[in-house]
């Protein structure tokens, strides 16, 4: 009204007051698409916590008995106590109904002494998951058979799984593939980061020692199809993939990798792999550890300066109080050249979406390796696993689908393991 008056002595008012009437609809039609954006935004998040609270959801490796003398699963931390990954009350926060913590062994030497040592350990970390598990029986159950998940799920409990990575934990003695699958393991990873006498890693330095499965190998596999292990071709190098396939009569599963087309790192799985994974009826578990989801601009560069440091100081338990000094200054130095960047969960997804694409949805899983590396950006402990989902609502996938990803495949590879040995 104020403008109309004024509009009468000043015609430049009028003027603004008509662009302004012109604008009235435009500013009324944001408004609207706005607010039905933020509707929609709605609508997808509470769709995606529906599902998630409904499907099975499995995370098929976690170091998280490593950390067992320093983390509550319980929650929370006490004095003394450092904070995991992975605990009871935020594993159901995240809506993760069960998990496969790893018995996870670091290489040493292939020799009876070697043997010996990592035996114990195996054994001690076995023991460790038993104690933490009976001491939480309210919280959650030992998990042995691929029903329980679903049945302790019905108990509002989390399911525990046990899981061996590094095969060399048995050494050369077949017989403790029998020992380790009555102490609850149901996979073994056949190596790790260096070859082992079972098979070649994807990131030994010495490049291949059997190229593929030894014949001590090849004995592994059948007993583990005979005993009813999943056998885990994470880590191992892509010869000894093809061999493991082949030799194996039950699906493989690789528990933490990625693909190598979105991630060129040799612990990723290759299209050629992919395809074979198929025929095998096998599953991959993209897994959460930023550097095999995506790859920094800088990496080699990096990846060079960690080189040269590591060659200029060697182990770093092995250096004096004062060039240990050194050594932390020069790393510092490299770390704050190359600051830690996360990859995301849409990073992440956009793995699924290429194993979708290129062998369908029933060969995909996912496998956090969380307290072994793993944590992206906006999925950093178990607690936030409900983003996954909300990004696979978002990219389309359906409920069905969501289920697979998420336990259904994995639990399908389980069964046919079980079936196999129950022949
Ligand atoms: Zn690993």
């Amino acid at each position: 009204m104020v403008i109309f008056s004024l509009s009468i002595k000043y015609p430049f008012l009028m003027r603004i007051r008509r662009s302004f009437i012109h604008v009235i609809p435009l500013v009324i039609t944001l408004l609207v698409i706005s607010c039905q954006g933020r509707k929609d935004e709605n609508t997808i998040s509470a769709k995606a916590r529906e599902i998630h609270k409904k499907v099975l959801t499995v995370d098929t490796h976690a170091d998280t008995p490593l950390a067992l003398d320093h983390v509550n699963l319980r929650g929370g931390t006490a004095e003394g106590e450092r904070s995991g990954k992975v605990d009871f009350p935020r594993m159901k926060e995240g809506g993760l109904d069960a998990i496969f913590f790893a018995v996870y062994v670091a290489q040493g030497p292939l020799d009876e002494e070697g043997y010996e040592q990592v035996r114990e350990k195996a054994m001690t970390l076995f023991e460790k998951i038993h104690a933490v598990l009976e001491e939480n029986s309210d919280l959650a159950e030992p998990a042995t058979r691929s029903d329980d998940a679903l049945r302790i799920e019905k108990l509002g409990k989390r399911a525990v799984y046990i899981g061996i990575e590094n095969g060399y934990a048995i050494g050369k003695d077949l017989s403790l593939v029998k020992t380790f699958y009555d102490l609850g393991a149901r996979y073994i990873t056949l190596c790790h980061s260096r070859n082992n006498d079972i098979c070649d890693s994807s990131t030994d330095e010495e490049g291949p020692l059997h190229h593929g499965l030894s014949d001590f190998g090849r004995q592994v596999v059948e007993e583990m199809n005979r005993l009813g292990i999943m056998i885990d071709v994470s880590h191992i190098s892509d010869e000894s993939f093809f061999d493991a396939v082949e030799v194996s009569l039950t699906p493989v599963i690789a528990t933490h990798s990625c693909t190598r087309v979105l991630c060129d790192h040799p612990r990723n799985l290759s299209d050629e792999m992919l395809l074979k994974l198929k025929e095998n009826n096998g599953v991959i578990q993209v897994t959460l550890v930023s550097s095999f989801v995506k790859q920094r601009e800088d990496e080699e560069a990096m990846q060079q300066a960690y080189d040269m440091l590591r060659k200029k100081y060697g182990e770093p338990d092995t250096l004096s109080p004062d060039q240990r000094v050194l050594y932390r200054k020069e790393r510092a130095e490299i770390r704050e050249k190359y600051p830690r960047e996360y990859a995301t969960v849409a990073d992440l997804v956009d793995h699924i979406d290429h194993v979708v694409e290129l062998i369908g949805i029933d060969h995909v899983v996912i496998g956090s390796d969380f307290d072994g590396g793993g944590g992206l950006k906006d999925c950093s402990d178990v607690s936030e696993m409900g983003n996954i989902t909300l990004e696979l609502v978002k990219r389309g996938y359906a409920e069905k689908e969501i289920a697979k990803i998420w336990g259904g495949n994995m639990m399908r590879v389980f069964r046919d393991v079980e079936k196999q040995a129950g022949q």
